[in-house]
Order: structure tokens, then sequence, then C-alpha cells
């Protein structure tokens, strides 16, 4: 884990300060021709804000260096992050295999706008090994997500990188989940990761932000296209909120994994509870996965109410959980699948499927919460 580079920024000027400043600033002036056209060739000084900022570039650097790549290029999104990749990568005639269930919005972006594009996708069931790797040859990129964000299903990553380079497909992940900390997809064999950097690297739920990590050629290449032309940069001042998020990364996730297993296991042992899908514990199915590739497990997991239609009700009778889309913050939320549009609209989840996002609260109080709700759904 290299806490160093979470901790730690090299001084952008020479005042040795130990966060990096914010560089508000759309424009960098020259003095001279001479200057601006090296720095426009060169890339050694910014020129201008959607394509480099060294604030931004201050955050890019300790992604890489979470994910043990050679660089990074961040965006206004993580959906930017992913469609920016993506428009960068493929053509008219290339074909996806992308392993379901994906998040909604990639989900979106590959059904909605990429066939308008004359690009092709085929689904796979992300835990069939055996079918990804028969839905490869002849395809151009290979979408993945692990653990998945709904229901936390994994992808044996290894043999399905190895069949995807034998077969000159470029492997793409969402480690959202994983956050560099609990995954580390390349060095498992994967070309590109991507990140919704709103979710764990933010941390307090105030800064909307994606990021592509890799090979220096690839992610080169996304940004010079897909930052460049489709021009959805990130801000200089949330580069600088994320830049400090990371500094707590370890801790947080420490934390939020802690007391969602704690919240998981008493979820696991409620009648009216009828699964638990939560990677660290015992009784999840592809538990052996989540050993091999998994170093920890974070604050959200997803249960089933055992009457289905109880699902929504649970959600209105808790006090402390919120209702709420995103996660990774310090607040708790919970979210019944079926209530949220875009995902009832690309998966058929069982109605009483509710994700749950454990914060930074005692796990105590969240506890006592269900207890409370569940008690009152009779
Ligand atoms: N990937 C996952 C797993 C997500 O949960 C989300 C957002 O909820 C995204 C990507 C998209 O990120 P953003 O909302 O930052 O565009």
């Amino acid at each position: 884990m290299p806490w160093e580079n979470l901790l730690h920024d090299e001084p952008l000027s020479a005042f040795g300060e130990v966060t990096p400043p914010v560089f508000q600033t759309s424009l960098f002036a020259f003095p001279d021709t001479n200057a601006f056209e090296h720095a426009m060739t060169s890339g050694e000084r910014p020129v201008y804000t959607r394509i480099a900022n060294p604030t931004v570039r201050a955050f890019e650097r300790k992604v890489a260096a979470l994910e043990g790549t050679e660089d990074a290029v961040a965006f206004a999104s993580g959906n930017g992050a992913m469609a920016a990749a993506l428009f960068s990568l493929l053509g008219a005639g290339d074909r996806v295999v992308a392993t379901a269930p994906v998040y909604a919005g990639t989900h979106g972006l590959l059904e909605k706008l990429l066939p308008r594009f004359g690009v092709e996708v085929t689904w796979v069931d992300g835990k069939d090994t055996e079918a990804v790797i028969a839905a490869l040859p002849g395809a151009r990129l290979l979408l993945l997500e692990s653990p998945t964000s709904y229901t936390f299903e994994l992808q044996d990553l290894e043999p399905l990188t190895a069949a995807a380079r034998a077969e000159g497909v470029l492997s793409v992940i969402d480690n959202t989940y994983g956050a560099g900390v609990y995954l580390r997809p390349a060095e498992h064999g994967v070309d590109l990761v991507v990140h919704s950097a709103t979710k764990y690297f933010s941390g307090h739920s105030d800064v909307v932000a994606g990021v592509v990590a890799g090979p220096e050629a690839l992610v080169r290449r996304i940004r010079s296209q897909g930052l460049v032309f489709l021009g959805a940069k990130l801000a200089p001042w949330e580069a600088w909120l994320l830049v400090r998020g990371l500094r707590t990364l370890t801790l947080r996730l420490e934390r939020h994994q802690s007391s969602a297993l704690e919240v998981a296991r008493y979820l696991e042992g409620h009648p009216k509870v009828q699964r638990v899908l939560h990677p660290g514990l015992d009784t999840y199915p592809q538990r052996a996965l989540a050993k091999k590739y998994l170093h920890g497990t974070g604050g959200i997991f997803s249960f089933e109410v055992a009457d289905g239609r109880a699902a929504k009700r649970l959600a209105d009778a808790l006090e402390h959980f919120r209702i709420g889309v995103s996660w990774g913050g310090h607040e708790s939320l919970v979210l019944p699948l079926a209530s949220q549009p875009r995902v009832a609209e690309a998966y058929a989840f069982p109605e009483g499927l509710v994700r749950v996002f454990v914060g930074l609260e005692p796990p105590e109080v969240l506890i006592a919460d269900l207890e409370r709700a569940l008690a009152r759904l009779g």
C-alpha cells in the first residue's frame, strides 16, 4: 500500500507547502511565442486548464500511485471518465464484451450511446468466466466491474485478462468498490482502471469526479482525445478536495469495512431478511473469489427483505439511514433498488433488494435503527 503517496505531496512552489495550492486559473500566460510553442509541444508547462492543471495533476499522480499504474487522467465525473475512455478507444465496427450487471450509467453508455456510433455490445454474465472468454475473439474491449455495485458479484480477473490479452482485447474495469486499496486490478492484468472518485476518494459527499488509471500510452490517448475533445475536465478546487480526501482513504475504508460487516451480520441473523449480499460474509456464494482478489470489503452491500413488497416501507421507516443514490461519504444510506428508475430499467432485480451504504457513524446506532424499522414491518 503506497501510503506515502496518499499522505505526502511534493511542493509545487518554493515555499515548501504540505498541500498543493489550488491553481484556480483557466489559462497560463507566456512571455513570448517561443515559450508558448514549447509548452504546447512539450507539455512541460500547463497552457489551459481543460487540458492540464497542476492541482488536478497532483490528484492524478496520487491515483496512479495508489493503483500502481504509470499514469492517470481525471474527469468531471465517473461517467465522464468511462465515456472518455470508451470514446477514445472505440470506433465504428468495434465490439465490446461487457459483463453484467455493470453500473446503470455505464449500462446506459453501452446501450444507448455507443451503438449509435457503430459500436456493438455483447452482454455476458460476469460470473461465467467461460462465457466471457468465449465472447472475446474479434472484440476490441472487455468491460469489467468487480464487485458490481448492486449485487456485489465478482469476476475471476486473472483468467479473463489473460484471455483478453491473448486475443488482443483491451480490458477496462470499474474499480470504484475496491478504490485501489481493497482491489488493485493492474496487479491482475487489467489494462485500464476507472473510478467514480465521487465515492471513497472524495469520502465527504461534496465532490463529483472520475479518473482513469493505466499505462502511459493509453492514458495519453485518453487525455489527448477523450479529455481534450469531450472536455469533461475536473475543476482545480474539486481536485484539491480529492487530494485531501485521499489522505484519509485507508482509515475511512477500515471503519466502513468493520461497521458494514457488523451491520451485515446483524441483518443476516434477522428473520425478516431473506439473504445478505456481502462478499465479506462466509455465506457469500463467491466468498472464495472475494478472498482471492479483495484485501477488504468497504461499506456497501445489499440485502433482500423476505417480503419484497416491504422494502420501500422499511426504507421509509428508517430514521438514521437516509435514502440516496451515491455512496462512499460519511453518511449511511439505503436504496431500494426498485426505486431507482435507471437501475430498474437496466436490471430486473428482486423487489425486496435494498442496497446499504454504511457510513462513519457508530455501527450500534445503525443496527438499532434497522432493528426498529424491521420491527415496524409487522
Ligand atoms: N461506477 C459506479 C460503481 C458507481 O456507483 C457510479 C455512481 O454511482 C459511477 C461509476 C458513476 O460515477 P459518477 O456518479 O461520479 O459519474
